[in-house]
């Protein structure tokens, strides 16, 4: 087996300390006990955590390198639109499972449902979900489905949306941030 680990530090330690504490904890985890060796520091500070991941999987040269950059912390970030966008994922998150768990078939009243990929006749009482005993393929009109797949894109739209709101909160509050580590370790175990 195989493992990887993000680890975050405190800038305020030495690069020194930050290293052997990355390189005990990676110890630990590997199968043997193996020290990765040194780590490699790279000179680049990342907005936030997720950029910072994205720059080290970047860096990563494979065969259990480990690598390490800055990145900016931030506080809570709250603002209006943060929390509207949040409240309307919600309810379209719930909206969604609703809608998405309902056994469409479960109030028909024929008694046999035909499966529109396979054209098998399932016995309505051996429908518990809504893919097909038979195909095991969703059974479900095509307008069910297609209304579920405009739900989630209009999740994910919003999802962008929060990002890019949260992008520019982190940007007006770059005093308040703190300059941390991401240190990525890769072990054997
Ligand atoms: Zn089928």
């Amino acid at each position: 087996m195989h493992g990887i680990d993000y680890l975050v530090y405190d800038s305020k330690e030495s690069w020194e300390k930050i290293q052997a504490k990355a390189r005990k904890t990676c110890a630990s985890r590997s199968e043997y006990g193996h020290d990765s060796g040194d780590i490699r520091k790279l000179s680049y500070v990342a907005k936030n955590y997720e950029e910072a991941e994205e720059y080290i999987k970047s860096q990563d040269r494979d065969w259990y390198d480990c690598l390490a950059c800055q990145f900016y912390e931030y506080p809570n970030l709250k603002s209006k639109t943060l929390e509207t966008i949040d409240l309307k994922i919600k309810e379209l998150n719930t909206k969604y499972y609703d809608m998405d768990r309902k056994i469409h078939y479960a109030n028909v009243k024929a008694s046999f449902v035909s499966c529109p990929s396979c054209n098998s006749k399932i016995n309505k009482d051996f429908i518990k979900w809504n893919n097909c005993p038979i195909c095991r393929k969703d059974m479900r009109p095509k307008t069910t489905l297609d209304n579920l797949a405009k739900l989630k894109e209009k999740i994910t739209e919003l999802a962008k949306l929060r990002k890019n709101e949260e992008r520019k909160l982190q940007d007006k509050n770059i005093k308040k941030a703190k300059l941390k580590w991401l240190v990525k370790i890769e072990y054997h175990c």
